[in-house]
């Protein structure tokens, strides 16, 4: 899974896939459930944070854009364009859609601090108006 790990930070942690190929009336479809532990590169603090994936796969498979608009729901398209789609591009691109846009640790020290140097600006007028009314009183 090349296109995967390099978005990882390492690439321990793992991936399980339950995923069955059918025919649903004229749809050829790939069913089933895609879940992985993966590794991100946290981009605030720049350490390993864990990344949980659980993704439900419906994918009506499709030859071409126009048959992908036909697709009825609750299916997404997977556009088949050779033979040479296998099941582990299916589960890799479910993993790599599964992927946050910007990995972060879900409490982060330095997303933390960040976001408290944003707000500083905004509160200090209100500071300064405390202090004022304080020594304003007497
Ligand atoms: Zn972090």
């Amino acid at each position: 899974m090349q296109r995967l790990t390099e978005l990882l930070h390492d690439t321990e942690g793992e991936a399980i896939f339950d995923l069955s190929f059918r025919l649903e009336g004229r749809v050829p479809s790939v069913i089933g459930h895609v879940s992985a532990n993966l590794a991100l590169q946290c981009q605030f603090c720049l350490k390993s944070t864990r990344w949980v994936i659980e993704r439900e796969v419906n994918l009506g498979v499709v030859a071409s854009i126009d048959e992908a608009s036909l697709l009825p729901e609750p299916y997404e398209p997977l556009l088949i364009e050779n033979e040479k789609t296998t099941l582990s591009d299916i589960v890799e691109d479910e993993l790599i859609l599964g992927l946050p846009l910007i990995a972060r640790h879900s409490v982060c020290e330095m997303a933390a601090a960040s976001s408290e140097e944003e707000g500083s600006p905004k509160e200090k007028p209100f500071a300064i108006l405390a202090e004022l009314r304080k020594t304003g009183g007497k």
